[in-house]
């Protein structure tokens, strides 16, 4: 079942540049960069995706490698345990190659440290024994691109960061985009959907294409079981409520967060360490994963002071606001 899975997410994944969904600058940067280094016979320059799960950073390492016209060596920041693991991948390395490390942010320091010759001169020195008897064994190896994605850019270490020379911040979509998304995913998985279903699928899927498919993928599942050809807008919306999808793609974390906000703190404006001690979680993970979310949509704000819940959570949760609608000004 697993595998009949994998095999649907990839045959959704965009292959190239122009199959990757939403306006960017980015988009038109990365083309240019990769035109650039194609032309010069060079490597793309070490590349840094950041941004909430489920965007497309692991999409943009496969789009990258496909652009290059080169092969993509796939790993992640947990699974290099010792600077073997790391020596063995990148010996592998043709001139050219991709090596995309998922989660970078978790890379064991002493990882990390082997890294930054291997992409600054191509070389690994790895030591060997230790005390008196420590030798450094010297790797060549071939000039290849580095392509790191971190849900979480404020773990990473200086001296990583600066050794990327393309860094991007893949941001949440907005319902257009989603729509067209599932459009494009419905039509590549042979499914039958109105316009007006997509777009019901893109309000709950959280700004998120992976969320958008997977929920493409439930609705066919009703559908199917239903002897449904079409789903069109009154199915899909009985299909999403059956569910139990929020409408508006409010996730545990986020309604947690909101409610905190308005039922223990009036509302805020609260700290966002005060906050994070509220809900058990770490005051990073809420202002680089979860809150974006929310002030893109209206259901929060970022003041001076602290956060803010706004008329919008107020609403969604079916709560009154104490001393009327918050204002700019509070
Ligand atoms: P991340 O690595 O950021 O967690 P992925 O690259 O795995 O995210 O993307 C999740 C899924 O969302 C992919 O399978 C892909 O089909 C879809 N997706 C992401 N971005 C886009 C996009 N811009 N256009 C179309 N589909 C996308």
């Amino acid at each position: 079942m697993k595998a009949v899975l994998d095999s649907e997410e990839r045959a959704l994944r965009p292959k190239s540049l122009s199959e990757f969904i939403g306006e960017r600058p980015f988009i038109r940067n990365l083309h240019i960069f990769i035109a650039a280094a194609r032309e010069r016979g060079e490597p793309l320059d070490h590349t840094l995706f950041y941004g909430p799960p489920g965007l497309g950073k692991t999409t943009l390492a496969h789009i990258i490698a496909h652009e290059m016209g080169t092969r993509l060596f796939t790993t992640s920041g947990p699974a290099l345990q010792r600077p073997a693991d790391l020596a063995g991948l990148l010996t592998q390395l043709e001139a050219g190659d991709v090596l995309f490390i998922d989660e970078i942010h978790r890379l064991h320091p002493s990882i990390e440290e082997y890294l930054y010759s291997a992409m600054e001169d191509y070389r690994l020195d790895i030591v060997i024994d230790s005390g008196p008897h420590a030798r450094t064994l010297q790797l060549r190896l071939k000039p290849f691109t580095l392509v790191g994605a971190t849900t979480r850019l404020g773990l990473l270490t200086a001296p990583l960061v600066a050794r990327f020379g393309i860094t991007i911040h893949v941001e949440y979509y907005t319902k257009a985009e989603l729509t067209q998304i599932v459009l494009r995913s419905a039509q590549l998985l042979g499914i039958s959907i109105a316009e007006v279903a997509a777009e019901l699928i893109a309000r709950r899927s959280r700004g998120t294409p992976r969320t958008a498919n997977r929920l493409l993928r439930r609705l066919r599942d009703f559908a199917q079981v239903s002897r449904v050809d079409k789903i069109d807008g009154t199915f899909a919306e009985e299909a999403l409520t059956a569910l139990r999808i929020d409408p508006a793609g409010l996730e545990e974390i986020d309604k947690k967060l909101l409610l905190a906000l308005i039922d223990r703190f009036g509302g805020g404006p609260t700290g966002i360490q005060t906050l994070a001690v509220a809900i058990g979680e770490e005051a990073e993970t809420i202002e680089e994963v979860y809150e974006p979310y929310l002030i893109m949509e209206g259901f929060m704000e970022r003041t001076l002071r602290g956060r803010r819940a706004l008329e919008r959570a107020y609403e969604h949760f079916g709560r009154a606001i104490k001393g009327g609608p918050p204002t700019l000004f509070g």
